[in-house]
């Protein structure tokens, strides 16, 4: 299946489907077996040790037990580990139990309970480092601080690029490099393997909240993890012990919205560009975080991503106050936590996504973070103008642009296709 020769939206099509043909079937069966029959104790035995250990089932042995192995996860996790360029991937409950099994792996089950995580984070990982729950000891630091933060306990580096809710980049390459033979894990939520694929960098593990784009939908919770065969053997052993399974159902639908991935990400991903660019405008608006939006002065934008992606986040002038009145305000966009998929969201990270992080580390209470969906763009800026208007102050409305369609000359071309 992985042809090397085949392009992104090929494998996006096809990866984890070669077998279909074979079977008589165009669509992928779900298996909803929860235990299998056994030929006979021995080769049972056999298969069901050599999937314990984190491996595939034996021919002669069959599957055995859901919590070891289902046939419909491993189609998404072999297409998925098409995607990112990686030899296979273990897929998780959620995005958390995905990262959970990551630390699990590489910390104190293997004797090295230090963990060196690059901040800004994910509000979960962020918690679930620094609560220490699973027995570790973190070091948090900035991009330039990795190698002065490496111990001989570390076990795990941990990165997010671009980052939550900022959009900030990290250098992906330079931490593998400060890293030295620490398995650096990148995750990869927020640019898709559409954008970024950080095994090409270095990285030993390539991990997604697949609640988000990779599902694209808003109807399944899930993570995956991508990396070398050794790797996720070890992350399959903590699932088969631990059981952060991914039901066959929600890995059937993660599957079904891999063909549309590179579409929707490009699709939506032309509507943020025009909308971090009017939101820049805005008199409302203080800054605009859009990977790119400061004209990517480290030239890393270039160097390891192919686009600058669906998220944008903005600091309003109005504070805090200004927040909760345009997540308020707007009609289309819908206020909710969570992003990356077909309808557009809104949300503030410091009350919500960030809340567990300790304040000194917390996004500014005058940040919103918009996850742009397929709407038309035109009617998204619509929403954001009259929400901003509604939200500010007389003489502020006075200053704003009226119409923000009637200034969107190409908008005029398409506009009967949209009057339907
Ligand atoms: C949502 C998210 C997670 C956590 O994933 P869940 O599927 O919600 O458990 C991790 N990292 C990033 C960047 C996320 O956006």
């Amino acid at each position: 299946m992985r042809d090397d020769l085949w392009h992104l939206d090929t494998l996006a099509v096809h990866a984890g489907r070669d077998d279909l043909a074979a079977l008589g079937v165009h669509a992928p069966p779900i298996d909803l077996s929860t235990t299998n029959p056994l030929p006979d104790i021995d080769s049972g035995g056999d298969s069901y040790e050599a999937m314990a250990g984190g491996g595939r089932p034996l021919a002669e042995g069959g599957m055995v037990y859901a919590r070891l192995w289902n046939p419909t996860v491993a189609r998404f996790e072999d297409a998925l580990a098409a995607l990112e360029h990686a030899d296979a991937a273990a897929a998780f409950a959620s995005g958390m139990a995905a990262m959970t099994a990551v630390v699990i792996a590489h910390t104190v089950s293997i004797g090295k309970p230090h963990v060196v995580a690059v901040r800004p984070l994910y509000g979960g990982t962020d918690h679930l480092l620094g609560s220490a729950m699973l027995g570790t000891e973190v070091t948090f630091c900035r991009e330039g601080e990795v190698a002065a933060s490496i111990r001989p306990d570390t076990g795990l580096v941990v990165l997010e690029t671009p980052a939550n809710p900022t959009l900030e980049l990290v250098d992906i390459a330079a931490v593998v490099a400060q890293a030295g033979d620490v398995p650096v894990v990148v995750d990869n939520t927020f640019a898709t393997p559409v954008l970024q694929n950080p095994l090409d960098l270095g990285a030993a593990m390539s991990l997604h909240s697949a609640t988000k784009y990779l599902g694209g939908h808003g109807d399944v919770v899930a993570g995956v993890v991508a990396g070398p065969s050794a790797t996720i053997a070890a992350l399959r052993r903590v699932r088969a012990i631990t059981g952060g399974l991914l039901h066959p159902l929600g890995a059937y639908l993660l599957h079904r919205g891999l063909p549309t991935l590179p579409l929707r990400m490009e699709r939506q991903q032309t509507s943020a560009q025009r909308i971090a660019a009017w939101l820049a405008d805005d008199p409302a608006v203080a800054e605009v975080f859009y990977p790119g939006h400061d004209g990517d002065p480290r030239g890393l934008l270039q160097r390891q991503m192919r686009g600058t992606g669906a998220m944008v986040s903005v600091r309003l002038r109005g504070g805090a106050a200004a927040a909760s009145a345009l997540t308020g305000a707007v009609r289309l966009f819908t206020h909710a936590v969570s992003l990356g998929g077909v309808d557009s969201l809104i949300q503030h990270p410091a009350a919500l996504t960030h809340r567990p992080v300790p304040i000194e580390a917390r996004p500014g209470a005058d940040i919103v973070r918009l996850s742009i969906g397929l709407e038309d763009a035109g009617d998204l800026i619509a929403d954001l103008d009259a929400a901003l208007r509604a939200s500010a102050e007389p003489s502020r409305r006075a200053s704003a642009p009226s119409s923000p369609g009637a200034s969107e000359g190409h908008l005029v071309g398409v506009s009967g296709a949209r009057a339907h």
